[in-house]
């Protein structure tokens, strides 16, 4: 089976891909809410998988072309049960039934996500689970792959970007602003650039534009304006989802 044909039977589906401090999330849980659709942010079912890693011993301080901790991943995999919930409406990431939620936005885990998304049997278990999700909801999924592999016939794709020193102020601010003093803005920054170039140089299902995406380039976008323009693109394209 190829990924069209698994993913055939859902229904209105938005993908929104790009990398980090885009402004992807917010932009998708606003579009979701407004359109009373599924909000999936898939990043945090990869965060997940990279904490529960972290906490069962393995250690991603070693570059990203190690390659010493696949089989270990490999074999976490089997016991690792991942679990999306909805509380509030609002996403929760629950891992052998603790939620893990509040505990998957620091750097550390960013880089362990980073590196646990390399991994393809790691991918194959959290694609499951996102077309599982997708095939019985209208969704807005954000992630790297969503337009190019896991939702191939989404009804609407957009790649949002910015440069990268437009999303590494972004990324600073937030962990300034939740009370996060431990990083510097050159390591957010540096931390940043790794982290894309190992999302966009994997073999499997890397962070790229799929050919029919819209590219939006929130560079000089306040959030308001980039979502404005995401509303704009979906508008246009919701001719062709039969349930609009
Ligand atoms: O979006 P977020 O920053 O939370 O994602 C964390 C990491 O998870 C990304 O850097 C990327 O390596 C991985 N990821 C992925 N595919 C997705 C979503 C996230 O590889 N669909």
């Amino acid at each position: 089976m190829n990924s069209s044909d698994s993913a055939r039977s859902i229904g209105c589906s938005i993908a929104l891909d790009g990398p980090s401090g885009a402004g992807k999330s917010t932009i998708a849980k606003t579009i979701a809410k407004e359109m009373n659709f599924l909000y999936l942010d898939t990043g945090a079912m990869y965060r997940a998988f990279g904490l529960f890693a972290i906490r069962n011993g393995v250690d991603f301080s070693g570059s990203w072309s190690d390659k010493g901790n696949d089989d270990k991943l490999i074999s976490l995999l089997g016991s690792f049960d991942l679990d999306v919930r909805y509380v509030d409406g609002v996403q929760r990431v629950f891992v052998c039934g603790e939620d893990y939620t509040d505990f998957i936005r620091t750097n550390e885990v960013s880089k362990a996500a980073s590196a646990v998304a390399v991994v393809s049997a790691v991918r194959l278990k959290m694609v499951e689970l996102q077309r599982k999700i997708a095939s019985g909801n209208d969704v807005v999924m954000d992630g790297r792959d969503i337009g190019t592999y896991v939702l191939p016939n989404a009804t609407v794709k957009v790649f949002v970007t910015a440069s990268p020193i437009a999303r590494a102020r972004r990324r600073y601010k937030e962990l300034i602003d939740k009370g996060d003093v431990s990083h510097t803005f050159e390591q957010v920054y540096n931390d940043m650039i790794e982290r894309d170039k190992n999302d966009s140089s994997r073999s499997f299902a890397p962070l790229t534009r799929a050919d029919d995406a819209t590219l939006l380039d929130t560079t000089d976008l306040n959030l308001e304006e980039s979502i404005d323009a995401v509303r704009t693109i979906v508008k246009n394209r919701l001719g062709s989802c039969n349930k609009k």
